[in-house]
């Protein structure tokens, strides 16, 4: 098990942290029961402003496939749609404790495409922001250029794992080694073995990663061939949650103890699982775009055994 120092990036304090261990078992709460949970639990008049943080309630905010770079009639401006998924965030009426961004962070893996995303990621109103790289992004190098700019205080290829509110979450790398599908690798399962070996069974587990850790559609790569020994060390647990990009699009799906759910993008839509010769981008009727896009935001509430996850639109 990893120690909270570990955690990529600053921001969090050891205490903070530390502060809560006693999560009980959660459930998760799919995404139309999960407006209703949502909004009892965090709809208040904007008049009143923002409640204080509650330390018994862990939130935060999905973002994917921001493909800065990519230039293609699927859209035109992917700046300008991260912008507004970031002003988003940033308008929720509770302050998610962190932000995940799943990868694809840039199209082509330039040093300009990482210095924009990195900026633009510092405008999030967020206590920390975590990101695990997808295949756009360790195009020509093997992911050096993104780990020198998100690599800090991760292990391995950029791999890592940190404890919020009793909530563990890790942080997965499945796009070095790719043949087809997503890939782990001999070091990365030893270390999620490891790394969950001394946790309750009752933790709630978050796993992120940017390929599906389940096979949502291997026949386009969209599953990862080791992902099941990684599963199988995550077993005991009473509630996992996996939560991954690279399809641009929502699926949700539980096997188990498990739930996976693979996030849309804010970039551009990819079509519907063997609905297209291949996963290249679709370009939508006009004005239908920003429907397609989105940020997700996720809420565990202690005592209430729960997990909400929510998924809003950019339109
Ligand atoms: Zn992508
Ligand atoms: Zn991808």
């Amino acid at each position: 098990m990893s120690s909270p120092d570990d955690a990529p990036a600053t921001g969090m304090s050891r205490r903070q942290l530390l502060r809560h261990t006693a999560w009980f078992g959660a459930a998760v709460v799919l995404t139309v029961t999960g407006g209703e949970v949502i909004s009892h639990l965090s709809d208040h008049p904007a008049a009143a402003g923002p409640l204080p943080a509650d330390p018994n309630t862990l939130r935060f905010v999905q973002i994917s496939d921001s493909h800065l770079g990519f230039q293609g009639t699927a859209n035109t401006h992917v700046q300008a749609s991260f912008a507004e998924a970031i002003d988003q965030v940033n308008a929720l009426p509770d302050r998610p404790d962190f932000v995940m961004h799943t990868g694809d962070l840039t199209h082509l893996a330039t040093d300009a495409q990482f210095d924009q995303v990195k900026q633009m990621l510092g405008g999030l109103h967020t206590g920390q922001v975590f990101t695990v790289p997808g295949e756009h992004d360790s195009i020509d190098d093997h992911g050096q250029k993104y780990r020198k700019r998100f690599g800090a205080g991760t292990r391995g290829d950029g791999w890592y794992s940190f404890d919020l509110k009793g909530v563990h979450v890790i942080g997965l790398v499945n796009t070095l080694s790719l043949e087809k599908l997503g890939h782990l690798g001999t070091d990365q399962l030893d270390f999620v073995r490891r790394d969950v070996a001394g946790l309750s069974s009752d933790t709630p587990i978050v796993v992120f990663s940017h390929i599906p850790l389940f096979a949502m559609y291997p026949k386009w790569g969209w599953g990862t061939d080791d992902a099941v020994r990684a599963l199988s060390y995550l077993r005991r647990f009473a509630s996992v949650t996996c939560l991954n990009g690279h399809v641009h699009q929502l699926f949700t799906k539980t096997e188990g103890n498990v739930t996976f759910h693979s996030a849309t993008t804010t970039a551009y839509p990819l079509p519907k699982p063997g609905q297209a010769l291949a996963p290249t981008p679709v370009t939508l009727p006009a004005g239908q775009l920003a429907g397609a896009l989105g940020i997700r935001d996720v809420t565990y509430v202690k005592g209430q055994h729960s997990l909400a996850v929510r998924d809003r639109t950019l339109a």
